[in-house]
């Protein structure tokens, strides 16, 4: 999951087309939901590759092609994040008159969003909106929108990637079961979001270890290539930290996150990293480089330099 800026102007066609929001107008005032329609939030059309989606390709333009959720790359759907017809648990009507509101949509790959995962589940810490705010007379657009009041006072469990900055809610440790890197809640939203969505399914913990796996050979590559040479592993690892720090700023790359979390500090460097890498001579030599690399990406070493000049 990843902090997302999207344009609140660049919307889809069909979100902003007067005739969809008449029909907005009667669906908010009559609470009809069988006025729904897919092809105002979805807008699908044929295309060589099979259906697409206009509302999807234009959130693919904020997020890089990937699931808001999983970060993995996928055919997203067009999700409503609050569920339109119904909340699982509740007796809730469902958020209906958000059903074509772009702060609400956002892309999920199809195993995030299945039953038994994100699918209508909607729990929140607050108060619960049970009913769209009109002013005079019409449906009140701001209201509608998932960062104001009253929506952003239910505080909901899920996280919004538009809203909430995922790094402040997960940390990333390795699987005890051996099963590659999982993610953990460090307060009830990161957790809850990780139960909702089954960010913790095996193909996910799989795919987050197998990046970190491939991070470590490419490291192993530099003491292969300069065997005798210490300076130039040094140096050779240190290239590798900068390829691998930059790869995290990438939006079009996948695990972002789990990337940069990495990077972030010695601790979870070697909390993350550092068991991936076998042979523990190795192991400190990698890990005394970074945190030489750590140190000069600070400024450290030019200033201890200068001071012992
Ligand atoms: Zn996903």
């Amino acid at each position: 999951m990843r902090f997302i800026i999207k344009s609140l102007t660049d919307l889809p066609k069909s979100l902003k087309d007067p005739s969809n929001l008449k029909d907005l107008e009667i669906i908010a005032k009559k609470a009809d939901k069988n006025k729904i329609k897919d092809s105002v939030y979805r807008d699908s059309y044929k295309h060589p590759d099979g259906n697409r989606s206009h509302v999807v390709d234009k959130l693919n333009e904020f997020y890089n092609y990937k699931c808001a959720y999983c970060e993995r790359v996928c055919k997203a759907d067009a999700e409503h994040y609050r569920p339109k017809k119904s909340v699982t648990g509740t007796d809730h009507p469902g958020y209906y008159w958000l059903c074509y509101e772009w702060t609400n949509l956002i892309p999920s790959c199809i195993t995030c969003n299945r039953e038994g995962a994100k699918h209508n589940h909607f729990p929140i810490l607050g108060t619960r909106v049970n009913a769209p705010s009109f002013i005079n007379g019409r449906l009140d657009k701001e209201k509608c929108r998932a960062f104001n009041a009253p929506l952003i006072d239910e505080t909901p469990y899920l996280l919004h990637p538009e809203i909430d900055d995922p790094k402040q809610y997960f940390k990333f440790e390795i699987d005890p079961e051996n099963e590659g890197i999982r993610l953990r809640g460090i307060n009830n939203r990161g957790s809850e979001t990780i139960n909702i969505c089954k960010l913790n399914r095996y193909e996910l913990k799989i795919h987050r270890g197998n990046v970190i796996k491939d991070f470590v050979d490419n490291l192993s590559m530099v003491a292969f290539l300069n065997q005798r040479n210490n300076d130039a592993v040094v140096s050779g690892l240190f290239q590798m930290f900068n390829v691998f720090k930059q790869k995290s700023q990438h939006k079009e790359f996948e695990h972002l996150m789990l990337k940069e979390y990495a990077m972030a500090s010695v601790w979870n460097f070697t909390e993350i990293v550092l068991p991936f890498v076998e042979n523990l001579s190795w192991r400190n030599t990698v890990k005394d480089a970074f945190i030489a690399w750590k140190c000069s990406v600070l400024g450290y070493v030019e200033k201890m330099r200068e001071i012992f000049r």
